[in-house]
């Protein structure tokens, strides 16, 4: 590395270290710190019949859990799926009410969306709810306070899946192997949301969620990495919090 690469390494490592300094007083959760060799596996915009279903079968097969971070658009549509999400031993968080973009919202509505969505998620786990994922990765401070005063933490991810573009499966697993190690959050998807969920991504990428999600686990697995929810993840391990307001 020449001096101008270590400079700026530095400088990368400080910004970070101030970041993650602020984070436990404003701070959003982006890993676990964990001596453990497991990763935390994380899914969104579900639960949707086709792609819950698989992805509950992969996990199953490689013996993994997961955090499954739903919309209650979906949850009031498909109820049952939720209920094999919880039966088969994973754990249920909050992505939101529906899929808009926290700072596209008046501040005392996402207030008010994020305090109701808890209550009726709870309702419909009869657990408790501690996590929140903002839809699109999007907040400000404002909304920060929102989720956190509505009793949730933020929780953001580290590796990703590319399971939301169209690509192969060969490039979603090698997506997933980047920068992972023991304590990353990875962000995967059982759904895709829609405009009955109030986003417009456009039409949904064709693909086996399940088949995915085995090919993932299984380079994990090849790296001596399980997969496991937030919740397990934390039993021997810290949430690390960082400062996250891209707005
Ligand atoms: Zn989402």
């Amino acid at each position: 590395m020449n001096a101008l690469a270590t400079a700026r390494s530095a400088a990368v490592a400080a910004r970070r270290s101030a970041r993650r300094s602020a984070g436990t007083l404003l701070g959003s959760a982006v890993e676990v710190r964990t001596e453990r060799p497991e990763v935390v596996l994380t899914f969104d915009d579900g639960p949707e019949p086709g792609g819950t279903d698989k992805v509950l079968s992969a996990l199953d097969g490689a013996g993994a859990t997961a955090t499954f971070f739903v919309l209650l658009t979906r949850v009031r549509r498909y109820r049952s799926l939720l209920d094999e999400v919880l039966a088969a031993g994973h754990e249920v968080a909050l992505h939101g009410v529906d899929h808009r973009a926290l700072p596209t919202l008046p501040a005392d509505e996402v207030a008010r969306l994020v305090r109701g969505g808890r209550a009726e998620l709870e309702d419909a786990t009869g657990r408790p709810v501690r996590w929140f994922r903002p839809p699109y990765g999007r907040q400000t401070f404002r909304n920060w306070r929102s989720v956190t005063g509505a009793g949730l933490i933020p929780v953001l991810w580290g590796p990703t899946t590319w399971d939301w573009k169209d690509v192969s499966v060969a490039e979603r697993v090698a997506k997933s192997q980047q920068g992972v190690r023991s304590g990353a959050i990875v962000l995967a998807h059982d759904g895709f949301a829609g405009p009955a969920d109030g986003a417009c991504d456009g039409p949904p990428p064709v693909l086996d969620r399940g088949e995915v999600i085995a090919g993932v686990l299984e380079a994990y697995a090849d790296h001596g990495l399980s997969a496991c929810s937030l919740e397990h993840a934390l039993l021997s391990g810290d949430l690390v919090r960082e400062t996250w307001f891209p707005g």
